[in-house]
Formats: C-alpha cells, structure tokens, sequence
C-alpha cells in the first residue's frame, strides 16, 4: 500500500483516491470529510459530508438547512469504513467540533490536521497528537516569529485597560466562530464577571457554544443596549466593525483585536489598533514543529499558510516533506491575511 493511494493532492484538494472522498474540498464533490466549520474549510455545495456532529450543526447555521445532499455525524474516536479505507476524527482543539481526520488501511495511517492548536481552550476539545506515517498540517503561522505566548496575559492585558480607562467602552475584533466565544470564556477564566456585549454576527454562533454547554457568563447584544451602559464595558465585534460607522456608537472606544498575526506590529498599526491581543486558534512556530516531532511521522506535507519555511524545518531533520500549494484556504478566518513581505524575518 503506497501512501499515495491514501492522499493525494488535487486542485479541488486533499483526495483519498482508494476512499473516493476528499478532505475540505475548495470544489463542489460527491463525497467530502470536514475538520471544521470555517468558511475556507466547510464550503456548501458538496454531495455527502462526513463531519463531527459540531461541525454538522455550525455548517446548517452558516450555509443553511440545506448546504449539502446528506450529512453523517461521526463522533470523535468512532471509526467509520469509507470506500474501504479506516476514517477516525480527533480532536485538534482549534474550535468547537474541530477535527483532524486519520485514515488507516493495510497499516499505513495518514494523519490530516485540518487547523488545529495544541494549547488549552476552554472551549473545545484539547489537541491529541497522533502517531502516523504521513502528517498533513496546517502552517498559517508557520515562520519562527511567530510565538503566540499565553492568552491569559493578554486578556491581562485587556482588563488593565478596561480598569484605566472606566469611562471607555473597549471594542475588541474576534473571528466568530471560536475566537469571540474562547475570549470570552478567557475573560471568565480571569474573573471578569460583568456583561460582556456582543454585536449581532456574533450572536447566532455563541448561542449555540452556550446551547453545547459551554459556560460564557451574561452576554447581552449591543444593539439593545443602552449608550450609558458602554462606559467601562467590553464589546465584541467582528475584526471589519472596530474601524466601521457600527463603533461611532460608543463613547471614545478603546480598539482593540485578538489575533495571531496582532505579533506583527505593523499591522496593528495599520488597522490603528491600540491595543493589539496575541490570542491566535492556530499552533504557533513551536507548536507546529513539536507537534510534527510528536507524530513520529517520517513524510509530512505541509499546506494553509507559510509552507516553506515548515518544509525546511522538516527537511533539515530527515523528513521527506513539501508543500501542497493548494489555493483557497486562508478565505475568513483567522487565516485569512497572508504574512507576505511585512512579516519581519
Ligand atoms: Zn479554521
Ligand atoms: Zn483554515
């Protein structure tokens, strides 16, 4: 059994040929596996899709009822037969139902990552690393610089502010599906027990966090809110509105943006953000290449994001990797600004 049998890289995407499915297709297929439901990776349109039960609901609440022909729900752990090849989702602790997927036969193991973090989120399933022969992983922050450090300084940081500044409302961009709802959660974690607020994209998806159990204290929408209440409070809002007419409502707003890519200086400038907060979903340079070692896998492609600089890294210890250059990820989300010339080296 050649790996490649197993997985191939197309232009719809990651094929398991001897499956005769695909992984996160960017195309329209017949059958296709999803690890998570971001926009880049749960697109509508497919035939049958096979996903965490998570996944499932978040796709019908983003796409609609009936963005594909069948949906299967598969839990994590559980194994379903897939056109003869071994199909098991784990969780990869990047947002709530996120998935990597593990495709087995004939004792070859092929390990997808899909996006995933390998540190603690109150919000969703922890990262299992998983021994394999081939690992596929995800690289949008793929280049040394950047270090992510721990969130709970920089929600720290946020409650600092919010302490100097009492007559300000504090208006923080968060993606909305997982970075909204884990900064939230982060902000109970550290005490913060007042109403957070929230505008109204965000609403539908942190419901439904709230509905799978997950404690986030009061919310309240912003739109019902009373200007006084804004003084001193803390507002979350998709990255778009913290520049936008939306945040003129607020008194003399503090802005703020939870992000990744919020190390890279110059571009907190250039969304004149004041108060940038390093709080990415994805594994940062460290979490990629110790979760690559973990797998103990001898081959590893690497895709979504900074590809070479991971390639290299893999190279330099042995291991037969390349980059799967495949276009459309990095769309919505969190990976969605390329590093590009700006990143510092
Ligand atoms: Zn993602
Ligand atoms: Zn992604």
């Amino acid at each position: 059994m050649r790996l490649e049998d197993l997985a191939v890289s197309t232009p719809a995407g990651l094929c398991c040929p001897v499956g005769g499915f695909y992984i996160d297709p960017v195309r329209p297929v017949d059958k296709a596996l999803i690890t998570h439901a971001h926009s880049d990776h749960a697109r509508p349109g497919h035939g049958a899709v096979l996903a965490t039960r998570e996944t499932l609901d978040l796709m019908r609440l983003r796409c609609g009822e009936d963005c594909a022909g069948s949906m299967q729900a598969v839990a994590y752990g559980e194994t379903v037969q897939v056109g003869g090849v071994a199909v098991t989702f784990r969780p990869a602790g990047h947002v709530l139902g996120s998935a990597q997927i593990c495709l087995e036969r004939n004792g070859r193991r092929v390990v997808a990552s899909g996006d995933y973090k390998n540190v603690a989120d109150p919000t969703c399933a922890p990262f299992e690393p998983i021994a394999c022969d081939l690992f596929i992983s995800e690289a949008t922050f793929g280049l040394p610089v950047f270090r992510h450090g721990d969130p709970a300084g920089e929600i720290a940081k946020l409650l600092q502010s919010v302490a100097l500044f009492p007559e300000r409302a504090h208006l923080v961009g968060v993606y909305a599906l997982g970075k909204a709802q884990r900064v939230i959660a982060l902000l109970r974690q550290a005490g913060y027990t007042r109403p957070i607020y929230l505008h109204g994209a965000l609403d539908a998806l942190t419901r439904y966090y709230v509905r799978e159990g997950i404690d986030l204290g009061e919310l309240r929408l912003a739109r019902d809110a009373q200007k006084s209440e804004f003084a001193g409070a803390i507002v979350l809002c998709p990255p778009s509105a913290v520049k936008e007419l939306w945040s003129r409502r607020f008194p003399d707003p503090v802005t703020s943006f939870a992000s990744g890519w919020m190390r890279v200086r110059a571009r907190a400038r250039q969304r004149q953000i004041d108060l940038p907060l390093v709080i990415s979903d994805h594994a940062d340079w460290d979490g990629l290449t110790a979760t690559i070692a973990q797998t103990g896998a001898g081959e590893v492609w690497v895709t979504h994001g900074e590809e070479d600089a991971l390639v290299h890294w893999c190279q330099q210890r042995g291991l037969k990797a390349r980059p799967l250059r495949i276009v459309g990820y990095g769309d919505e989300e969190e990976g969605s600004e390329p590093v590009g010339s700006e990143a510092p080296a």
